[in-house]
């Protein structure tokens, strides 16, 4: 049976992969979700369907997280479905590999304005709406540790994303809001999987100290404990989830 305890959480991105694992991981523990998503309706349906035969509570909202009123249109969507925000998880991402010499001024935008200025316009929205003893937390990446050729502008946005993760939990700790980043590494999502060989794949996950890849679970179980009341204590952190590859 699912405990009630009236929260609600926006989560980015929540139509596939990590963030729809997030969604169901919050709504199990009776958390109301947004499930938010750009294109994917079918898919956003679906989660929002498991979740409601498992007794939880949400709603699919569209909103192109490229568009500068997609923070506002999260959080009163929010409100009107739920009455309050108390968790925000910034998830949407995209990352698209070539070396510097070689990245085009297009894909160097798309990675800012996604990983980085969608991130922050939901934070200042947060930084006002979340309810006081809230949760804030970013998706970033163990690639930011790793100065790997090829993720110049992924690595740095998610790098940035973390310096915002830092100076948002010192401004918003006196109303008791916590302020973390995630960082997984290899996740056997589409993001991670999409245009590798199954040789090259095999070879990360053989670099892995537990010879596998992340699971969308085990990143989901690390928000899910941020995001509870035992999470109150952790702000200002960066947990880099990766099963030891870094
Ligand atoms: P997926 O590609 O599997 O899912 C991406 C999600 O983001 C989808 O729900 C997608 O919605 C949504 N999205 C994409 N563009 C937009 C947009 N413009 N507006 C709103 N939503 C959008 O990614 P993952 O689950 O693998 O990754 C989630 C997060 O985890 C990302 O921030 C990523 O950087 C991070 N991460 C992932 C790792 C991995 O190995 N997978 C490793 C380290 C970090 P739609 O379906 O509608 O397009």
């Amino acid at each position: 049976m699912t405990q009630k305890h009236n929260k609600t959480a926006i989560v980015t991105g929540a139509s596939r992969g990590i963030g729809a694992e997030i969604a169901r991981h919050l709504a199990a523990d009776g958390i109301a979700v947004v499930v938010n998503y750009a294109n994917s309706s079918t898919q956003a349906a679906a989660v929002v369907a498991d979740i409601e035969a498992r007794g939880g509570q949400a709603v699919a909202v569209q909103a192109n997280l490229l568009q500068a009123e997609a923070a506002d249109s999260l959080f009163d969507a929010a409100k009107a479905a739920f009455g309050r925000v108390d968790i925000l998880v910034n998830n949407a991402g995209m990352m698209e590999l070539a070396p510097i010499g070689q990245t085009s001024d297009v894909s160097f935008a798309r990675h800012v304005a996604l990983n980085l200025t969608a991130p922050f316009q939901l934070m200042r929205k947060a930084a006002t709406q979340l309810v006081d003893g809230g949760r804030i937390i970013n998706l970033s990446s163990s690639v930011v540790g790793l100065y790997q050729p090829g993720y110049a502008p992924y690595a740095a946005t998610k790098a940035a994303l973390e310096a915002l993760t830092h100076i948002l939990a010192k401004e918003l700790g006196p109303r008791r809001i916590t302020v973390n980043a995630v960082a997984p590494g290899p996740v056997e999502t589409e993001f991670f999987l999409d245009g590798k060989s199954e040789e090259l794949v095999d070879h990360i996950r053989s670099m892995n100290p537990f010879g596998r890849l992340g699971t969308p679970e085990d990143i989901a179980r690390v928000v899910h404990f941020l995001a509870s009341s035992d999470g109150g204590w952790i702000s200002g952190q960066v947990i880099r989830t990766n099963g030891g590859i870094i």
